[in-house]
């Protein structure tokens, strides 16, 4: 099992989770069907897709088999998510059997890696889209309709669909995923994302804006600003844009922090910027990279009460050798310098963090530093993975996978382990405090209970009270815990 305790930005649950949503006026007769993998930005992907063919009519569909189009947006960071995805084709295939003119794509970073090829290898496939090339879906649905197989692979340096309005799929209207970034240029030698999301680039700080203050007016409470590595965000208004030019919202030329916006917006900036639309929205982030996360980052996250005290670090291993191996760029010291910078400026504030066992050549000596991180900092959360090696990495090229699968499974189990004890023991230093929850709904296991989650991200369970509703805070008195879930009642 690759994940211990689930939260929104990698939600084990969602999993193939078909995207259903209103009809939005004009209907084309045809339906498209998507289901997603892998990580929140394939989701929030999903909701671009879906509102870039809801332009040309198409109205969605939960059941695969009553669709025109059948779209799965892909994930290739482990061989299992790819297993996971051919084995999903396969039943697919009889469902195109029996009605040959369905429409099959393959969306995200599996049809980026293997391009065309993945029409070689799956029959079944007419259309192969990568995460840049969504707004050619139209056209590129039309080609299969005239008989041929259509590709589009093409990564750009620009998109980011700051303009498209992203419809929300299958939301509970509360919280929602806002993209501030897509792509990435760190070489980290283990991972495929930079060959499958190409280069690095943020997008147009008061299109965010525009979105989470559109969001918050929707009645949504919660965003959680997404990238591969939120804190190298960097954005810039044209120097040419002049009042009222350009993007809708060139008139706010003028900074909601205070003074013009000559200077680039950074990561911290564009915090302020999302905190300021209402101290009623919460503003969370994803994900943090160690060698990039500023104190002034940290010094904005304690200045806002609405920007939560979660940090989710990726760690990778406690090894400064695996470390400079895997390219991460810091070491020991350097990562856990920026906990303790953590736990100096924001103070109370949970960290989470992924961990990947028996990276290339990876001893037990140095296995351990990792579990010696563990232990250094508690961590709040983790998202353990064995090493799987992927074609065309720098480890890939460079390095062999030498370590035995049954060492990377052993070190993996005495993490997971580890990690349920320091869940548990974070959970259990809340007991006897007040913690404000933002309802999200009805608890899973009870309609007598409602469900929501901590300014530091801990799922909270606590019984309905009918005088508070879905979307409101409320503060709730930690009784127990167990080692995923807390739970108590509300006080006034
Ligand atoms: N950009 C984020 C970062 O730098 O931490 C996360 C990217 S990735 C979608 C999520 C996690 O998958 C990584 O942090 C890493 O732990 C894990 N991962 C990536 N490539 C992997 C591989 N080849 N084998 C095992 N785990 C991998
Ligand atoms: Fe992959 Fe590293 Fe980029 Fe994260 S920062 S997406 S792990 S290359």
């Amino acid at each position: 099992m690759d994940l211990l305790i689930p939260d929104k930005v990698h939600d084990e649950s969602r999993q193939g989770e078909a995207l259903v949503l209103e009809p939005v006026g004009k209907h084309n007769g045809r339906k498209l069907y998507i289901e997603s993998y892998g990580c929140a930005m394939n989701f929030s992907d999903s909701e671009i897709v879906a509102s870039i063919l809801a332009e040309k009519g198409f109205e969605t569909t939960s059941d695969f088999k009553n669709a025109d189009v059948v779209f799965i947006n892909t994930c290739s960071i482990r061989e299992n998510a790819e297993t996971r995805v051919r084995n999903r084709l396969k039943e697919f295939a009889w469902a195109k059997a029996k009605n040959p003119g369905m429409v099959v794509g393959v969306l995200g970073c599996m049809a980026e890696r293997l391009k065309a090829k993945f029409l070689e290898e799956e029959k079944l496939v007419d259309v192969v889209v990568g995460p840049d090339a969504y707004r050619d879906l139209p056209n590129l649905i039309e080609q299969v309709d005239g008989g041929q197989k259509a590709v589009n692979v093409l990564l750009s340096r620009e998109e980011t669909y700051a303009d498209i309005n992203p419809v929300r799929l299958n939301s509970n209207g509360i919280n929602a995923f806002v993209s501030i970034m897509r792509g990435c240029d760190n070489m980290c030698s283990f991972c495929v994302v930079p060959f499958t999301r190409g280069r690095e680039r943020s997008r147009d700080a008061y299109s965010v804006v525009a979105e989470c203050r559109a969001l918050f007016d929707q009645g949504y409470r919660e965003v959680t600003l997404l990238g591969q590595n939120v804190d190298s965000y960097k954005w810039k208004p044209l120097p040419a844009l002049s009042e009222g030019e350009g993007s809708d919202n060139a008139v706010q030329k003028v900074s909601p922090i205070g003074g013009d916006l000559e200077e680039a917006v950074n990561f911290a900036n564009l915090l302020e910027m999302v905190a300021l639309v209402s101290p009623d929205l919460r503003v969370r982030f994803s994900t943090s990279h160690p060698k990039d996360i500023t104190d002034e980052v940290l010094e904005t996250i304690a200045k806002y009460d609405n920007i939560c005290n979660y940090i989710h670090l990726p760690v990778q291993s406690g090894n400064s050798r695996i470390l400079d191996m895997m390219n991460r760029t810091y070491d020991r010291e350097w990562y856990m310098n920026r906990v303790d910078a953590i736990r100096r400026i924001i103070g109370d504030c949970a960290i989470s963090t992924d961990i990947i066992t028996g990276f290339c050549s990876e001893t037990d000596k140095e296995h351990d530093d990792t579990v010696t991180m563990m232990d250094y900092v508690k961590y709040d959360y983790a998202y353990m993975f064995k090493y799987s090696e992927r074609p065309g990495t720098l480890a890939a090229k460079r390095y062999a996978d030498d370590v035995p699968e049954d060492v990377k499974q052993r070190r993996l189990t005495q993490i997971v382990d580890k990690q349920r004890e320091y869940s548990f023991y974070r959970l259990q230093a809340r007991i006897g405090k007040v913690e404000k929850v933002l309802i999200e709904g009805l608890s899973k296991k009870s309609d007598k209970d409602y469900c929501g989650r901590s300014d530091q991200n801990a799922m909270v369970i606590f019984p309905v009270n009918e005088n508070y509703k879905p979307g409101q805070y409320v503060n709730v008195l930690i009784e127990r815990s167990t080692s995923a879930t807390l739970m108590g009642k509300i006080i006034d």
